[in-house]
């Protein structure tokens, strides 16, 4: 529920918050450029000082390189406990030439505002600000008890916040977490994000002869390692295209029913998707569609590899060593460790003697699914009705979200609620990043109503 005068509310100071806005997307907090460290600390100041005058407690951590605000509302004792994070940080908005207004001018035109951070994730998080000063401007209290985490690390990878949750954990025990940093369904179709892919990413290195051989010479009598990689690269994935390593599919999660018949009300203009990558024909497993293919199946990419001469003109060797980066995304039930072990087992046994395969870690993540009736969930999609008038949808995400896992692995909370207000088409991390000021209202009475649904 929303309270009518909370909601006129919103809707009446609908141009305050927007100048609020403006005043935070104006500060130039790029997190990976050095020079813009002060800045980013200044966002910091600026998101801990909306919150003081909301009267909530709270301070800045230093880290490393860039702080983390947490602050936390008035006690109310007894109510439940929301823990909503988001990041102040922003990517670099670059190339400038390509920007129709400069980056950290935020200027409003045809019903949205231009910025870096816009959408990511600068105008999501203040939603749940602005949202309680109406809350507290007509109630004059909270109906729940609300922590507030920003960090300004989102964009460069997030190195502080595994260490900041773990030491922090007991501050932060919450009843749900929320994050607004995904977008909607499709412009004007809200959505709530329920799964991500996980991630077993595996470099091999192939080694056979101590040196590069000249191939006339030696050619016929050895094992040639781009030979042996390119043969084990082949048969990691079967002609249809699902993958052949023994095991891989054992704990494959299969989409419930009517997670199937939500993945099949995508938009899926597959002429459109074509052209816009280039490609005449999509692939991929048999049975699935386009978007049960990129977000609730797992996959194996090769995303690199090397091995003997490639430069200008003809070099006759055989090289002495060669090798690949290959991920593999997961789906729940999958262990991105189980996995590792049945890659780096399967790889093994098809490298032939007289070679050596050395395999390296580059990134593991877990899978997510977050249960779709839980009571946090239920309050999240009621008050996105509220919010946006209409019902979210339920989606999965093909990637992940490295926040999400780190939340679930120190705080031990398995109620994330990913709750995007943006729109697939606002263009975060690319030149001319917008927000919708519809999304923006809607995101503010949105989160305003999430207060009252999970404050019940
Ligand atoms: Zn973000």
């Amino acid at each position: 529920m929303l309270p009518d005068r909370i909601s006129s509310y919103i809707s009446d100071h609908l141009e305050v918050f927007t100048a609020e806005l403006a005043r935070f997307l104006s500060i130039p907090s790029v997190s990976t450029l050095s020079e813009h460290a002060a800045d980013v600390r200044k966002a910091a100041q600026w998101v801990l000082e909306q919150l003081e005058k909301c009267g909530f407690n709270g301070r800045i951590y230093p880290t490393e390189r860039h702080p983390v605000v947490l602050a936390r509302s008035p006690e109310v004792p007894g109510a439940p406990v929301l823990l909503v994070y988001g990041h102040y940080d922003v990517q670099p908005p670059d190339p400038l030439e390509e920007w129709q207004t400069p980056p950290f001018s935020p200027d409003i035109r045809d019903g949205y505002i231009y910025a870096r951070g816009a959408t990511d994730d600068k105008g999501q998080l203040l939603t749940y600000i602005n949202a309680v000063q109406a809350v507290l401007a007509v109630a004059g209290k909270l109906p729940l008890n609300l922590i507030v985490l920003a960090e300004g690390e989102e964009e460069i990878g997030s190195p502080s916040l595994s260490k900041f949750l773990a030491d922090h954990r007991h501050e932060l025990r919450a009843d749900a977490v929320a994050i607004s940093d995904t977008s909607q369904f499709a412009p004007g179709v809200p959505a709530i994000t329920y799964g991500l892919r996980g991630l077993c990413y595996l470099q091999m290195d192939v080694r056979g002869p101590r040196f590069d051989l000249h191939s006339g010479s030696f050619g016929g009598i050895i094992h040639n390692p781009a030979q042996v990689l390119a043969d084990v690269l082949h048969k990691l994935k079967n002609p249809d295209g699902t993958v052949a390593i023994p095991g891989f599919y054992d704990n494959v999660l299969i989409p419930e029913q009517w997670e199937r018949e939500e993945m099949s009300a995508a938009p899926t203009d597959l002429e459109a998707l074509k052209n816009y990558l280039g490609v005449s024909e999509l692939v991929g497993e048999p049975g699935y569609s386009v978007t049960e293919r990129s977000s609730a199946r797992p996959t194996l990419d090769i995303n690199g590899l090397w091995g003997g001469f490639s430069g200008e003109g003809a070099k006759t060797i055989i090289p002495a060593k060669a090798g690949a980066k290959v991920s593999m995304r997961l789906v729940p039930n999958q262990v991105s460790g189980e996995i590792d072990r049945l890659f780096t087992r399967f790889v093994s046994q098809l490298c032939p003697p007289g070679v050596s395969v050395e395999f390296t870690g580059l990134h593991h993540a877990e899978p997510v699914l977050v249960k779709r009736n839980t009571a946090a969930m239920l309050a999240a999609e009621r008050a996105i009705e509220i919010g946006f008038g209409k019902k979210p949808r339920f989606k999965r995400e093909g990637g992940s979200i490295p926040v999400v896992n780190m939340i679930r692995e120190h705080l031990e909370q398995e109620n994330i609620l990913l709750l995007g207000w943006g729109s697939p088409d606002d263009g975060p991390h690319s030149p001319n990043e917008r927000f919708s000021l519809g999304d923006f209202h809607r995101g503010i009475r949105s989160a305003a109503a999430l207060l009252f649904e999970m404050g019940k």
